[in-house]
């Protein structure tokens, strides 16, 4: 029946998965969406990858939360090692009036507050949520709670490159746009798997490699990328710094380094020449696996190319010495002045659709918004005087980091949290610590669109709204600042998440009253100079405008440091790194080595994408990808059940052979409750990020389930 599929309504939005930030229209019949379609925006021009065309029905699924949610006083204890299961939520919870349930979550922050001080709480917000959202979950946690012990998935993803970002160019955010492949001689893609997290982003890689850029794909595994390029390295996990530093090494001796801009416009070549001599590529080449032959060719290709740039992701980041990884990537680009130009630059592919804009509000624990440290002087005072509050009100020494919090609560000093529209029962490492943690707190508000492995360990559950149900600007990893507009209305009594953070707000003490996020997006320009000039109106006319936009009516910056860095002098800072293996290395009893990552068909810990039809239909069940002669070696088939180990825990799931990760390497997807895979994974930290190193942990397989 036609009519039965022609939509009443077509709404200009933006895909709510990844970094991307494609664009997108909602096609809507009676409140539900019928069909997404691309539009053109500037970082898509009509393409959408599978998640953001058949991705949608997630909003619609029955799992949905409708009401509030009060801990039944006569529940089962809570348990970290607790199994879910979704349609048993009233044997937990009882459904609550809004009243009731915003009284029991905000007084009961308030009473751990007074009673225990205020670094006795903690506040995660959300990179899926918008900068509104985001902003004003911080400002909740700064003013309400008054400490700065606020974080998000960030810290998961890019802490360690925005550290070494922030340290050597002043901005942790890209310095071009994914765009600019098409403009570069040389692509370095690294430690990235565009093709799976950042699908319409590698189809603009593969249309530049077919145009003729020379692109180089470098990776333990071998992404659908890697047929693309022009070379394609795969060096051995946890080698990245062996080969960078001998890359460096080649460009040194070898006079290909750009001196006009290293004496212009950087401080500390020297100590990174002197470091980088002891990096020779025969010496490295063992250590990596790269011939020394290739790491040259590829090093001087780099250096020599009118426009190069290198674009990184989490196989860069998700190490204790990611920080390092990061600080290799920028000494290249600087020594090389591969740096402020069309089709150059640094670009850490940004993951989920706003961790730049919820980075950028001010969700990270040792900023407020726009990155204004909270321990330099002045900082403080200056957004009391914005959120109009006594400067003692403000925490001035930074908060607590994502895992940080979870050891702070088994140590007892945090006792109480509000978590919004995060999963750290899936996506912390060590996940068993973190949902051990997560039971023990006396008082647990979650704040979700489902009852997730983290809701299920709350004392009040607040129903909260999908991506189609709210009007908010998303920033990508292009930093385009974005209008994703409303196209349904939530579902039951669940309610918009601006709402129920001011609700919130209110029983901490804090008198809001924002009627619309257009306003919350004013105050953000009072306090954000790198958004000034970015109008509500502008926004609602263009859908996308690219920060630093200063001055009302300016274009915005695509490129930046064309002239100067924002540091001290102008100058941009080279940071050596020397090599600093993995926490835990193989061994006798753990003897091979476990790599987590994403899927294309699923998201992140899986909350939206397996409530999706199509997605889900695709990949229905939790796999490892075991390489053909490690799994012959078990003595097993695809499709068998494995059981994988570490020395934190256990999981079962289905054996896929796949020769992409070499052998002793197996990779799993983190998305799959069923199968947690971060029970295994390893919560040692960069130093510098405070990341943990999802990327490499030592594990052993047996066949069979647990
Ligand atoms: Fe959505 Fe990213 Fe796919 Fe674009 S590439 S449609 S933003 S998931």
């Amino acid at each position: 029946d036609a009519a039965l599929t022609v939509p009443d309504k077509q709404v200009d939005s933006v895909c709510p998965y990844c970094g991307v930030g494609c664009q997108l229209t909602y096609n809507i019949k009676d409140n539900r969406i019928l069909y997404v379609e691309g539009r053109d925006g500037p970082a898509n021009h009509g393409r959408l990858c599978v998640k953001g065309r058949y991705g949608f029905d997630y909003a619609h699924h029955p799992h949905r939360l409708t009401k509030p949610l009060i801990r039944r006083a006569d529940a089962p204890a809570k348990r970290g090692d607790f199994t879910m299961d979704p349609e048993r939520v009233y044997d937990v919870f009882r459904e609550a009036t809004w009243d009731e349930a915003l009284d029991a979550a905000g007084l009961g922050l308030a009473r751990i507050r007074d009673t225990h001080g205020r670094r006795s709480l903690a506040g995660f917000g959300s990179a899926k949520c918008s900068n509104e959202e985001a902003y004003l979950f911080q400002k909740l946690v700064r003013t309400g709670f008054g400490s700065n012990n606020v974080d998000h998935c960030t810290r998961l993803c890019h802490a360690s490159s925005v550290a070494a970002l922030l340290e050597g160019i002043g901005s942790g955010a890209v310095s071009n746009p994914v765009m600019d492949v098409t403009r570069a001689e040389v692509v370095i893609v690294i430690g990235a798997n565009p093709t799976v997290n950042h699908p319409v982003a590698a189809t603009w890689m593969k249309n530049a490699a077919a145009a003729g850029t020379k692109l180089v794909v470098c990776d333990p595994r071998r992404s659908d990328l890697a047929p693309h390029a022009h070379r394609y390295l795969q060096f051995k996990p946890d080698t990245d710094v062996a080969l960078l530093n001998a890359m460096m090494h080649t460009i040194v001796t070898e006079g290909l380094v750009d001196r006009a801009f290293i004496e212009s416009r950087t401080i500390g070549y020297d100590e990174l020449e002197r470091n980088v001599a002891d990096y020779s590529p025969e010496q490295m080449a063992p250590i990596c696996g790269i011939d020394a032959d290739t790491i040259r060719y590829v090093a001087r290709l780099y250096a020599t190319s009118k426009a190069s740039m290198i674009l990184w992701g989490m196989g860069i980041s998700q190490h204790v010495h990611g920080t390092d990884n990061a600080r290799c990537l920028i000494a290249l680009a600087l020594m090389t002045g591969q740096i402020g130009r069309p089709g150059t630059g640094l670009h850490p592919l940004r993951g989920q659709n706003n961790v730049q804009g919820a980075s950028d509000a001010g969700l990270i624990p040792m900023m407020y918004p726009d990155y204004q440290r909270v321990n330099t002087p002045g900082v403080r005072d200056k957004f009391a005087q914005a959120w109009n509050v006594d400067p003692a009100t403000l925490d001035d020494q930074p908060g607590l980091t994502v895992v940080e919090v979870m050891d702070a609560i088994l140590a007892g000093s945090v006792k109480g949290m509000y978590i919004m529209g995060e999963n750290p029962a899936m996506s912390d490492p060590d996940a068993n610590h973190a949902r051990d943690a997560l039971a023990a707190l006396d008082h647990l508000v979650v704040q979700d669109i489902f009852l997730t492995e983290t809701a299920y360990l709350a004392d009040v559950i607040l129903p909260a709204s999908a991506f189609p149900e709210k009007t908010g600007t998303f920033t990508n990893t292009d930093r385009m600042v974005q209008l994703g507009r409303q196209a349904l209305a939530p579902p039951g009594d669940a309610r918009q998440d601006l709402w129920i953070i001011q609700q919130l707000a209110r029983r901490l003490g804090l008198a809001w009253n924002y009627g619309h996020p257009a306003e919350v997006f004013d105050e953000m320009r009072g306090t954000m100079p790198s958004i000034a000039g970015i109008t509500w109106d502008r926004l609602e006319r263009e859908s996308s405008v690219t920060y630093p936009c200063t001055e009302e009516g300016a274009a915005g910056e695509p490129i930046v440091f064309t002239e100067q860095f924002p540091l001290q002098g102008g100058r941009a800072r080279f940071v050596p790194a020397d090599i600093i293996p993995a926490d835990e290395r193989p061994d006798d009893e753990y003897p091979l080595v476990l790599i987590t990552g994403r899927q294309l068909e699923h998201w992140h810990t899986g909350s939206m994408t397996r409530r999706t039809v199509v997605l889900d239909a695709l990949e229905p069940d939790p796999v490892a990808l075991v390489h053909p002669l490690d799994l012959a070696a078990l003595g097993g088939q695809p499709g068998d059940v494995v059981t994988i180990e570490s020395r934190r825990g256990r999981v079962a799931l289905y054996a896929r052979a796949d020769d992409s990760s070499p052998r002793g390497a197996i990779f799993v997807p983190f998305c799959y409750y069923e199968a947690a895979i971060n029970k295994l994974t390893n919560p040692a930290l960069d130093p510098f990020g405070k990341i943990p190193e999802f990327k490499y942990c030592a594990i052993r397989v047996r066949l069979g389930g647990t």
